[in-house]
């Protein structure tokens, strides 16, 4: 079953609208030229807008970082599927920096997915193990509740991307091994197949998450069992940015 290639550059709290418009200016027509990946850039809220303008017309997709599940209502601060539909195609949901930060449980999470997927979103679900968990040999236990708890309840045949994002190695500079990627991956379609069946296991795209950069890249998407990553520190990098879907480009669709 064939599984398009997927990066997601996800900026976080960085870049203000001026700057996001001259990152996004500076990559488009680079990121336009590359075939064969699903290219998406997720910058802040406030700058949605104006990178969606500069992207029209281009390959490159646009997505958000976070969304309430409610749909409107006296929540002061928040942004809701329904504004973000009209805007975007890709949601990152699950961030291990929202579930560690702002306490997001798995709970919330799930109803997060329900609301993206009902308001015509694609989520990207983000799923990883702490430290401690990892190091307690606790990994898939965790990862197993993340994805029955976020998952529960949802449509198999839903439009979902899943990230495995081990937390230890998100901004730490400290990646995960392609190996170590790999048997978690597997594992996390062992969960799926479960959960739901095979033939959707094997059809969703799972991506690596965690200090990915152009130097270690071919780690990761040299393995068929990794569909593509989700950049964090290197996607407001446009060289390096460039370089990491570049080179996935080459080795998912031109393999030797
Ligand atoms: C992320 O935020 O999802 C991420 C993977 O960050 P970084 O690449 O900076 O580790």
């Amino acid at each position: 079953m064939m599984r398009i290639p997927f990066i997601a550059g996800n900026w976080k709290m960085n870049t203000t609208v001026a700057k996001a418009a001259e990152l996004v200016r500076g990559m488009v027509s680079g990121l336009d030229k590359i075939e064969g990946v699903e290219k998406v850039l997720c910058p802040p809220f406030i700058s949605l807008t104006v990178v969606r303008e500069l992207l029209k017309g281009s390959s490159v997709k646009l997505g958000a970082q976070n969304m309430h599940f409610e749909l409107k209502g006296a929540y002061t601060g928040e942004i809701s599927p329904l504004m973000l539909a009209d805007l975007c195609e890709f949601v990152i949901l699950g961030h291990s920096e929202r579930r560690w930060y702002f306490g997001e449980t798995d709970e919330m999470v799930n109803k997060k997915v329900k609301a993206a997927l009902g308001s015509g979103l694609t989520p990207i679900l983000c799923v990883g193990e702490g430290l401690e968990e990892n190091e307690a040999g606790r990994a898939e236990e965790a990862i197993s509740k993340q994805i029955n708890c976020d998952l529960s309840g949802i449509d198999p045949s839903s439009n979902i991307v899943i990230a495995y994002e081990p937390v230890w190695a998100i901004g730490t500079g400290r990646a995960a091994s392609g190996k170590e990627a790999v048997a978690t991956i597997k594992f996390i379609r062992v969960c799926l197949a479960k959960l739901w069946n095979e033939d959707i296991a094997q059809s969703l795209r799972i991506l690596y998450g965690g200090s990915v950069t152009s130097s270690n890249i071919a780690e990761f998407v040299s393995q068929p069992e990794i569909d593509g990553t989700l950049i964090g520190g290197s996607s407001l990098k446009t060289e390096e940015f460039l370089s990491i879907v570049n080179q996935t480009a080459e080795i998912k669709c031109h393999p030797v």
